[in-house]
């Protein structure tokens, strides 16, 4: 029946429309795939981009003038691609016009390119960033949680979406500053660590200025949580 279905209707890029050189079953072409652009020189902290050939204190050090001034909440952010096009595109689409299609396009990038250590150093748990109960209405899904579940799957990692909520119901954190979006997001989240975990990862589609995912950091740390991972797609240039 595929074969038949292929044949009729062959699968194409789900960018830009080629049938040729395709990956992940079908849904990119490889030219579109190196388009999505790998956060090879990145902080080693927050993982933010960095601009690998400066040659500053920066780039030697491979911790970001941020996190030497201040180092985050989290223990380490990990983030596969950079936030740009045609990333940004795709997730944008996902989220604001519910193209669930490019879920599994996007989950499958993101497994291709994780690190080894997380195979074998397996956290507890996986959080993925809880959204407002409006909100969630509003959307119909939580877009971290269907990225995050075919790659926890492939790990044999739980997913918990019941013992962290968020009770504010905060504006948008885009277009605000990094100041605006800590003092937005402060008092949030709620959590209880009824399953007392030790090693927790949160994982949010896309890392900004990180205020988000540091507030609930800060949250889960106050909680017994000993190490929190912050896992994301794609991680904005400050
Ligand atoms: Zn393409
Ligand atoms: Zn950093």
């Amino acid at each position: 029946m595929n074969k038949l279905l292929n044949f009729f209707y062959p699968p194409r890029c789900q960018l830009c429309g080629s049938a040729h050189n395709l990956s992940f079953d079908g849904q990119l072409c490889a030219d579109c795939k190196i388009d999505c652009r790998l956060n090879k020189a990145a902080c080693r902290l927050c993982a933010a981009p960095l601009d690998a050939l400066t040659g500053t204190l920066e780039a030697q050090s491979s911790i970001c003038g941020q996190c030497i001034k201040a180092p985050p909440v989290y223990d380490v952010c990990w983030s596969p691609f950079i936030y740009a096009q045609p990333l940004e595109w795709m997730i944008q689409q996902l989220k604001f016009n519910a193209k669930l299609n490019f879920i599994s396009l996007l989950s499958n990038l993101m497994a291709g390119q994780l690190p080894q250590i997380y195979r074998e150093l397996k956290p507890d748990v996986i959080i993925p960033m809880p959204l407002h109960n409006r909100r969630l209405r509003q959307r119909g899904f939580n877009q971290s949680y269907l990225l995050i579940k075919p790659v926890a799957k492939v790990l044999n990692i739980p997913i918990d979406l019941n013992s962290c909520k968020r009770v504010l119901d905060t504006d948008h954190q885009t277009g605000k500053n990094a100041r605006q979006r800590k003092l937005n997001i402060k008092h949030a989240f709620e959590f209880i660590n009824k399953n007392n975990y030790r090693h927790v990862v949160i994982f949010d589609d896309v890392v900004t200025t990180g205020a988000s995912v540091s507030e609930l950091s800060k949250v889960l740390k106050k909680n017994g949580v000993k190490r929190v991972d912050v896992w994301c797609l794609a991680r904005a240039k400050k």
